[in-house]
């Protein structure tokens, strides 16, 4: 990936605390070479988001990507959301117009993109994690009426994603009982370095389940493996990664950008990079 800067290039931002793993420059560099945007995006790692927003507006940044922990504390500084931010009171995207900051939430894309060839209606789906993403991931099985099973940690964090979209809580013991369609893991157990955790045993995966994992480094975890040996269909989270993130730069541009090379270039790009940092 080589940038070519010159007095015309503008800036673009990721914002999060801390952004130690983000591969999102990767991502959005990768494409404004391959379609000759002159713009760059550089990670701001701050936890003070009021500090972030004045920079965005002083610096003129036009595409801001938002990230943990600012996903959900963005919206008061938002002066348009989205119909998908405004259910989820989540929002991953800033694009700046007129000095007026827009709100999208483009994880919803992306799991719609991840989850394409997967039939959700009336599907009981195991849902592993219940903050941010697992928001996201309930937003799109509400609209698919699928059966949603919460399993997490924290169950009063599972019970607020039941109000908001339905379904209900279980324990990992009940699994053992009720024939599951679709595995999500919203949670971070078997993100790089810990690539040997799982959040569920194996003996629980079979060979007609789909398994939808959203990390995306390692591209293949631990889970993902163990449903691979299992038999079942697995779908990594670089896919809902990458396409969130093309999603990212067609609102910016105001047109759709997606194309099956554009995904491939990122996916190379992306993967020299881990395996550089692996
Ligand atoms: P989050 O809001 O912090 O939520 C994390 C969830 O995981 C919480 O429900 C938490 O349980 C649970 N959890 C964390 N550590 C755990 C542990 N040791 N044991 C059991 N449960 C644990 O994070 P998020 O934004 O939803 O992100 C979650 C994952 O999704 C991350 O790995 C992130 O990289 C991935 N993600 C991927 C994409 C993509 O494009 N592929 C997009 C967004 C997020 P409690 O409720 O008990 O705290």
């Amino acid at each position: 990936m080589s940038q070519h800067v010159n007095h015309s290039t503008t800036l673009n931002a990721i914002i999060g605390y801390p952004l130690t793993h983000t591969q999102s420059p990767v991502l959005h560099n990768t494409i404004y070479n391959a379609l000759n945007i002159n713009s760059l995006l550089m990670a701001f790692p701050h936890p003070d988001l009021s500090r972030l927003i004045d920079a965005i507006k002083t610096l003129n940044i036009g595409l801001t990507a938002v990230t943990m922990p600012h996903k959900e504390a963005v919206i008061p500084y938002l002066d348009h959301c989205s119909e998908t931010v405004t259910a989820l009171q989540a929002a991953n995207t800033i694009i700046q117009k007129n000095g007026e900051l827009w709100g999208y939430n483009t994880d919803v894309d992306g799991i719609e993109y991840a989850l394409r060839q997967t039939n959700l209606t009336q599907k009981n789906v195991l849902v592993i994690g219940a903050g941010g993403a697992a928001r996201a991931m309930g937003y799109v099985l509400q609209k698919h009426q699928a059966n949603i099973y919460w399993l997490n940690r924290t169950p009063s964090k599972a019970q607020a994603l039941i109000n908001a979209f339905g379904g209900q809580a279980i324990d990992q013991r009940d699994l053992d009982n009720l024939p599951i369609d679709i595995i999500i893991n919203t949670t971070p157990l078997g993100m790089y370095p810990e690539i040997h955790h799982s959040p569920l045993p194996n003996k629980f995966l079979r060979h007609h389940q789909t398994v939808f994992d959203m990390i995306y480094n390692p591209l293949e975890t631990q889970l993902l493996n163990e449903a691979k040996a299992a038999g079942a269909k697995t779908i990594s989270g670089m896919d809902m990664f990458i396409a969130q993130g093309i999603k990212q730069i067609s609102l910016w541009q105001g047109k759709e950008l997606y194309t099956p090379e554009l995904e491939q270039l990122v996916r190379d790009a992306i993967r020299i990079e881990t395996g550089k940092a692996v």
